[in-house]
Parts: C-alpha cells; sequence; structure tokens
C-alpha cells in the first residue's frame, strides 16, 4: 500500500477495505489450484470520492497451497 493520495481528488484519505458479496468474503483462488487455500481480498480506496486505488490479495503466499 504505497499509495498516499488519491490520484482523482488528491485527498490523502485513504482507507483500507475488505471486498464481501452481502455477508461472505470474496475469495482469491489459485487457477490451477482452485481447490487449494484460498485468500481474502482488500482494497485501497479513498474515503473522500470513492475512488479505488487497488486490490490485493491479504495472504498471496497461501493461495492455492
Ligand atoms: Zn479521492
Amino acid at each position: 500500500m504505497e499509495e498516499k493520495v488519491c490520484p482523482k481528488c488528491h485527498s490523502d484519505q485513504l482507507k483500507k477495505g475488505i471486498i464481501q458479496s452481502g455477508n461472505a468474503s470474496v475469495q482469491m483462488f489459485s487457477f490451477t489450484n482452485p481447490r487449494g487455500q484460498s485468500s481474502s481480498m482488500t482494497s485501497l480506496y479513498c474515503s473522500h470520492c470513492g475512488y479505488v486505488l487497488g486490490l490485493y490479495v491479504e495472504n498471496p503466499r497461501n493461495v492455492g497451497k
């Protein structure tokens, strides 16, 4: 999470969020091993204008194990 300022509105009010579908968190699975471990997805977003700066896999090293 390197970005410090929103590229759209130049606010520094960046927040980390977790991506969910209803009450279930959205998970990243390995394409080659979809029955392996998955990891939740987080995002970095601007709490001023709502722009999403990026998506992150929370534990990328565990995916597909
Ligand atoms: Zn913004």
